[in-house]
């Protein structure tokens, strides 16, 4: 079943929310920054009129016993055209504010106080200021002192309109609010198609995932062969899926074996017992199917055992208690308690230990690691064999080496790979008669692997097998005839 996802929470519309707000807010910028470079280029032409228009007042205005007179030729348009551009927004009083000229539209603006003209007057240079006419349009007015005859002084003020100015800019403004109200939502559009596109691929694997269940697990999602992350993601869940696949077949075949080894000494026992349920007369008989049950139950509780403590170590509940062992005692220990098999199966069990040698390891595991390849040993070689156990630092010196050889039986080289695995073992009418559950190395290659070490195994049909666990070392401990012990750092690899 599909799990639905949340729309508003769904990546596809997050990262197209993302997109539209980071795209909306990168035009209002532009657009900001447009419209107040318009601002400033617009007010800038009408300044650089209104101090062209204040220069011509200087040269065509003259004031003569308070009377204002406009020095243009009435025949030149052009200076009618000057004199007219001057006169749209004017105002001439003398120092005390008494008005000698103005214009309609300077009185719109509100013609300046006595006070404030006495003010500006009193400026060095002319004010520039902007004020609004009754309909609110501003105009930009240039205001100062102009000299007049016989040293009298007058108030000029000229202004210009910034109405034309601020038109441009709403329209501009207009204009691109407009286009950002439809350019939005294609952005919008744009944005959920680009979005659906980049995460489509995600919602493939998230498809494949929900298809994979314990018995297709070899589904694979096809890469794309874009090289990007979302491949990397895909490669790394095939990957994933292999390794379960991997590990459910392990499960599978370990659970096929189990009860395949279960049923055969449980359908012995149902024979026996049913046996002597059937057929036994005498109490002999009666005790001789039962003691062949109870071998077979044992056979059983053993098998459960070795199981349970395989699991226990295979799933992790079974810590290592890691200590400084001397690698050659716990070695000649188990030699020393194994010489009583192997002299009642007149096989010759020697060892060559190199002392010294101290590694960290679980001594449990370590014991179980030599019973296991030993009995092993003495198991498979026939009456006259030998067996030999040998440890030695290896030549890679942080090493320890541990060989077990024996001139056995040996095992086919078909057979090699599999000897680790959970209930193998060599069917050979040669070895058939021999009592094993399998389960012996699987163990030994667990405590190998959770030590940290290496264990390999060489063999030929015939002439023996040799089993080489590599365990890494601790220091060098030399240890001189006085027992004192010095370690010695090991050289790094
Ligand atoms: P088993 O309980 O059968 O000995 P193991 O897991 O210890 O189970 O060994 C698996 C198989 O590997 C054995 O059944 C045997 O065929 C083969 N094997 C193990 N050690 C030796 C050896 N030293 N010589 C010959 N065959 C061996």
């Amino acid at each position: 079943m599909r799990p639905s996802v949340n729309f508003v929470r769904g990546l596809r519309f997050r990262l197209t929310v993302s997109y539209l707000l980071l795209f909306t807010g990168l035009l209002v910028a532009i657009g900001f920054y447009f419209r107040h470079r318009l601002q400033v280029q617009t007010e800038g032409d009408v300044r650089a009129v209104l101090e062209e228009v204040w220069g011509e007042a200087k040269g065509y205005l003259r004031i003569e016993n308070q009377r204002p007179i406009w020095t243009a030729d009435p025949d030149d348009p052009e200076d009618q055209h000057i004199v007219d551009r001057l006169r749209y927004v004017i105002l001439l009083t003398d120092a005390n504010g008494n008005v000698l000229l103005d214009s309609p539209t300077y009185e719109t603006i509100g013609i300046d106080s006595p006070a404030e003209i006495r003010r500006i007057m009193a400026l060095k240079e002319p004010e520039v200021h902007i004020r609004p006419d009754a309909s609110g349009t501003p105009y930009i007015i240039k205001a100062g002192a102009l000299p007049g005859e016989r040293r009298d002084r007058y108030f000029l003020a000229i202004g210009r309109s910034l109405g034309d100015s601020q038109r441009t800019v709403a329209s501009f403004t207009r204009d691109y609010l407009l286009s950002l109200l439809a350019i939005i939502p294609l952005t919008g559009l744009l944005g959920w198609a680009l979005a659906g596109r980049a995460i489509r691929p995600v919602n493939q694997v998230a498809q494949a995932a929900q298809k994979i269940t314990g018995s297709n697990l070899s589904l694979q999602i096809p890469l794309r062969g874009a090289g990007d992350e979302l491949d990397h993601l895909i490669e790394s869940f095939n990957h994933m899926t292999a390794r379960l696949q991997d590990s459910f077949e392990q499960i599978r075949r370990f659970s096929t074996d189990v009860s395949h080894e279960l049923r055969t000494p449980l359908t012995a026992i149902r024979g026996q017992l049913e046996v002597a349920l059937f057929t036994a007369q005498t109490p002999d008989q009666y005790r001789d199917a039962m003691v062949n049950a109870l071998e077979d139950v044992e056979q059983l509780s053993s098998i459960v055992r070795a199981l349970l403590l395989l699991s226990q170590a295979e799933s992790g509940q079974l810590a290592l208690q890691k200590t400084s062992l001397e690698l050659g005692e716990v070695a000649e220990d188990i030699v020393d308690q194994f010489q009583i098999p192997a002299e009642e199966k007149c096989v010759r069990l020697t060892a060559n230990i190199e002392p010294g040698l101290r590694i960290s390891a679980d001594r449990v595991q370590l014991e179980r690691l030599f019973s296991n390849l030993l009995s092993n040993a003495i198991k498979y070689t026939p009456a006259g064999g030998a067996v030999q156990v040998r440890v030695r630092r290896d030549d890679q010196r942080n090493w320890a080496r541990i060989e077990i050889e024996d001139s056995g039986v040996g095992i086919p080289e078909e057979n090699l790979p599999h000897i680790f695995d959970r209930f193998y073992r060599v069917r050979n009418p040669q070895i058939n008669r021999i009592e094993g559950l399998g389960l012996g190395l699987s163990f030994v290659a667990w405590i190998v692997k959770a030590h940290g070490g290496q264990i390999d195994v060489s063999s030929k049909v015939g002439v023996g097998t040799r089993f080489t666990v590599r365990l890494p070392a601790g220091p060098v401990i030399l240890k001189p005839t006085n027992e004192q012990e010095t370690a010695v750092e090991p050289q790094r690899l």
